[in-house]
């Protein structure tokens, strides 16, 4: 998305094409549109290297930050780079609920590391979140969730080589220096590797568990005659 701030004429899109975003408050992918610009006058007096602006998400309403790089100052426009800073990054959600408590606090920073951008902080919560959750899980946990991760791996088809980062931080019983350095594209596979990995051993057992417990309360009333099921 190209962006000038033009004189008299406010913001400026090129082609106006439509522009959206993951909304950091309703989590939905949505049309902003440009809520608040800062004045042209002011801009061009102050020649700051950076403009905030402000969109609103189309389907909930709220304000979302951008912060853009300036390209040029000319005499009646200001070009933006292209890429922008999102000051809110949409929160990342899971079943914390179903995690063992260790676990639960570990991943919920390891997320919110994520969330902020800074993978390599992300890469090494998720090591202590992983070693929390094989503890948790008993004596053949690590194998369990090893395979588990194996199975994952196969199913979004990710070749050996790319894994292999993936498994050392997860698995690799090394010191946490020698954890490899993760770039978003490997953090984000990580990120969905380690949550199928949660939901296989957590998450599935729980609401499993529980869906059945349900059922058998309901058949136990009715034997009791106490319920009549629909
Ligand atoms: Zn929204």
């Amino acid at each position: 998305m190209a962006i000038t701030i033009e004189r008299n004429r406010g913001i400026i899109r090129e082609a106006e094409e439509q522009f959206g975003l993951e909304c950091p408050y309703c989590g939905v992918y949505a049309h902003m549109s440009p809520q608040s610009i800062p004045e042209f006058e002011n801009l061009s007096k102050i020649k700051p290297k950076h403009i905030g602006l402000v969109f609103q998400c189309d389907a909930c309403n709220a304000p979302v930050f951008l912060r853009f790089a300036v390209k040029q100052f000319n005499d009646d426009s200001i070009e933006l780079y292209r890429n922008f800073i999102e000051l809110e990054r949409p929160k990342e959600r899971f079943q914390f609920s179903y995690l063992p408590k260790h676990t639960e606090l570990l991943f919920r920073e390891a997320l919110s590391c994520y969330s902020s951008n800074n993978f390599n902080a992300f890469a090494s919560m998720c090591r202590r979140a992983a070693l929390s959750s094989f503890s948790a899980l008993g004596d053949s946990g690590k194998l369990r969730a090893f395979d588990e991760v194996m199975v994952a791996q196969d199913i979004a088809e990710i070749d050996d080589d790319s894994f292999e980062p993936i498994k050392k931080v997860i698995f690799d019983t090394g010191e946490e220096e020698n954890l490899p350095l993760l770039n978003r594209a490997q953090a984000g596979v990580l990120l969905e590797i380690l949550k199928d990995m949660f939901y296989q051993c957590f998450v599935r057992r729980g609401k499993l568990s529980r869906a059945i417990k349900v059922r058998r309360f309901f058949v136990q009333e009715s034997n009791g005659g106490l319920k009549t099921s629909a």
